[in-house]
């Protein structure tokens, strides 16, 4: 049976005042200005219908809190359960897609997802990220070796190891390559340094070669340099932004993704001066960053950096838009929640409501054109994810 919505309509680009969707199996099979009459449908009537939600960054950390020991401790059965719990909360929430960049599970969240076993958004998936040896993520506190064992990333170190470890990514399922470029904010008020250059330059050939994006977290204005100068297709965070990378993004069609929404957890640090040189960061990001960012015309894409921890819980991933409406218009922000963000994760036939395409639509209560927190979970009334519903089922009315 067809199922058929009827309301305003933003489909991914431009708003359609009354319009009509009809979805047949996965697809959407038309798009109409105007009511329709479909027989033999399933119809829904919404305020707003949108395409599903997108978070271009973030973790399935399953823990609750946030440090690098926990994340790397944490117990990896907890981990799966968790972690597919924030599936169906996450889906609920109206993201279907998120693009996780280092998990120990979210390959296989992707692979149950797509064979219908467990729901959920689509997941781009890194698997391991890459990082240096004795980098940001690395507990090092503990014996290597152990340490290598229990950890979310690949540690390499030189081209080789670089290459060879994204091919040990790829064969653990992922569909994207996420690098540490550097680290983030050390205890000592400093940004640790990452991958170098030349390390750089291997993991994005290795990773092109397989057809794969690479994703790139990048603190402070070198790291964004050697990124875009490796040719790295996002950059994640991106703190530190000047006119001279922003032109170079800008040229080159990297997306920028700046995970606002992680910088406004309150942050415990033992170290003032730690404390202090974070927030000037942080501030100049909210400031300076962004300023130059939109004066760039930069594809900016949703990425909370969330992990599912209980200061950065799943289901309220819909934050980044409301802080990213400071700096542009409620349409611009549906765009960097919806088309833009799925082109900067490369995901193909999803992302607008367009012919052909895949069926993932919600459903809002008010209008986000007007009011962005219209996205938040409680305005979600209906989720279509590949044309079936998975929230507000039963509530359409059935025409025989
Ligand atoms: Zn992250």
């Amino acid at each position: 049976m067809k199922l058929v919505l009827v309301g305003k309509i933003f489909d991914g680009e431009k708003i359609i005042d009354k319009g009509t969707i009809i979805v047949e199996d996965d697809k959407i099979t038309k798009v109409l200005e105007g009511i329709e009459k479909v027989d033999n449908a399933k119809i829904i009537e919404g305020d707003f219908i949108m395409p599903g939600l997108v978070d271009a960054h973030m973790h399935f950390f399953g823990v609750e809190e946030d440090n690098v020991m926990a994340w790397n401790l944490v117990n990896e059965i907890d981990v799966a359960i968790r972690s597919t719990r924030d599936m169906e909360v996450l889906l609920r929430s109206g993201f279907t897609a998120v693009r996780d960049l280092g998990s120990k599970v979210a390959v296989r969240l992707d692979k149950l997802q797509r064979r219908g076993e467990i729901i959920g958004p689509t997941v781009i998936s890194s698997g391991f990220s890459l990082a240096i040896t004795g980098g940001n993520d690395d507990p090092k506190e503990l014996p290597i070796d152990f340490a290598q064992r229990i950890s979310y990333s690949f540690y390499c170190d030189s081209p080789y190891e670089c290459r060879k470890a994204v091919r040990m990514a790829i064969r653990q399922g992922a569909t994207v390559i996420k690098v540490y470029a550097s680290g983030a904010f050390s205890q000592g008020g400093i940004i640790l340094p990452g991958f170098t250059l030349d390390e750089l330059k291997a993991i994005v050939d290795e990773s092109h070669r397989a057809g794969l994006k690479v994703a790139s977290h990048a603190y402070g204005r070198e790291a964004i340099m050697t990124s875009i100068l490796a040719g790295v297709d996002t950059i994640e965070h991106g703190l530190g932004l000047d006119e001279e990378t922003a032109q170079m993004i800008k040229e080159r069609g990297i997306c920028y993704i700046p995970t606002l929404a992680t910088y406004q957890i309150p942050f415990e640090s033992v170290n003032p001066e730690a404390k202090v040189y974070r927030e000037e960061m942080i501030k100049r990001h909210f400031t300076d960053d962004m300023r130059i960012a939109m004066e760039h015309k930069l594809k900016i894409a949703t990425g909370t950096d969330y992990v599912g921890s209980k200061k950065r819980p799943h289901g309220q991933n819909y934050i980044e838009a409301v802080i990213l409406s400071r700096y542009m218009s409620n349409l611009e922000v549906l765009k960097a929640s919806t088309s833009v963000a799925s082109e900067c994760i490369g995901l193909r036939s999803r992302g607008y409501v367009r012919e052909g395409y895949k069926a993932d639509l919600i459903v809002v209560k008010g209008n986000p054109l007007s009011n962005v927190e219209d996205l938040s979970p409680s305005h979600i009334l209906y989720v279509v994810k590949d044309g079936k519903v998975f929230k507000g089922y039963g509530l359409y009315k059935e025409l025989d």
